[in-house]
């Protein structure tokens, strides 16, 4: 079987231990299925993307004895590919803007229960729909309503929902049964488990809900873009850290939404500092290239991080 597998850092600051773990599982990994590692800088958040963190990530990987078997792709290079994917779906009326502010989101899911807790989901807090309704109509009539540019797009999870059981009804016009899909997790699944790891809509509806899939201020979302690149890229096994397990069932819902094969997953265990602590970009005192400058060896960092 083939195994094209990657490494995707953001060029915010320095790699630190976790990501040094992380490249090496997901290079070794490559190495013995006889594959392929490629590269891909996560630079489309542009105010905190900076050219010289690139260059580091470059270096110390090197360092590190890792390399990449084709050219790195830069996901600043691929706007047009992420915008032609939501003009897509535009058309298809299964996004639409949103202008809230955190602040009116906050205010809407307090404003029946004061004080209750507010709903959050592997993309933060839980959508309560405020700019759905309001579109409707427009959103009828995609091609005479331009796609706005200065306003968050957010799924309709609700109408997918129901156009994904009314396909699977006609489908299974006997059986009535219940749409799911499904991914394989090689690792650490959202609750600790491995193995087949399936999903509805409604699960989607209840606990992600409306997750923004395109930024104003990027045209794009770190969700769209990794799908798409993870699809460009041919990617059959994602290797990356368990926070992100989490996120995957949104990864997979938009692979089945645009029609793009979905990878085996594998979630690793994090790299935690003597307070258990999950390392951060900010967290310098664990850059790779700080324990270089103290002379430590990539053996080093090997036995450091446990592999
Ligand atoms: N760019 C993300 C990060 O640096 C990783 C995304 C991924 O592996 O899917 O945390």
């Amino acid at each position: 079987m083939a195994f094209v597998t990657r490494f995707a850092p953001s060029p915010t600051g320095p790699l630190h231990l976790g990501h040094a773990y992380s490249a090496m599982l997901a290079h070794d990994m490559a190495v013995a299925e006889g594959g392929k590692f490629l590269l891909r800088i996560e630079d489309i958040d542009r105010s905190r993307s900076k050219p010289e963190w690139e260059i580091q990530i470059y270096e110390d990987l090197q360092w590190l004895g890792i390399w990449w078997d084709e050219a790195p792709q830069r996901q600043s290079d691929r706007l047009v590919d992420y915008r032609k994917a939501l003009d897509g779906l535009w058309l298809r009326g299964l996004i639409y803007p949103c202008r809230c502010t955190r602040r009116d989101i906050e205010t809407a899911l307090s404003a029946p229960q004061e004080g209750a807790e507010v709903p959050v989901g592997p993309d933060g807090i839980i959508y309560p729909g405020t700019c759905r309704s309001e579109m409707a109509f427009e959103r009828s009539f995609p091609e005479t309503y331009p796609r706005p540019n200065d306003a968050n797009l957010r799924l309709d999870l609700g109408c997918i929902a129901a156009n994904l059981v009314f396909e699977h009804r006609i489908d299974n016009a006997h059986g009535g049964g219940h749409w799911q899909t499904s991914y394989r997790e090689t690792g650490i699944g959202p609750n600790g488990q491995s193995g087949l790891i399936a999903f509805s809509p409604e699960d989607m509806q209840t606990e992600v809900g409306d997750f923004v899939i395109a930024r104003r201020d990027m045209g794009t979302s770190y969700h769209l873009s990794v799908v798409l690149d993870d699809a460009a890229q041919g990617m059959t096994h994602v290797v990356r850290g368990a926070d992100l397990s989490e996120a995957t069932r949104i990864h997979v819902f938009l692979q089945r939404l645009l029609g793009l094969p979905t990878p085996i997953y594998h979630h690793h265990r994090l790299i935690r500092d003597d307070h258990g602590k999950r390392l951060a970009k900010r967290d310098d005192a664990r850059a790779l290239s700080k324990y270089r400058a103290e002379g430590a060896t990539p053996a080093d960092i090997r036995r450091m991080v446990g592999l």
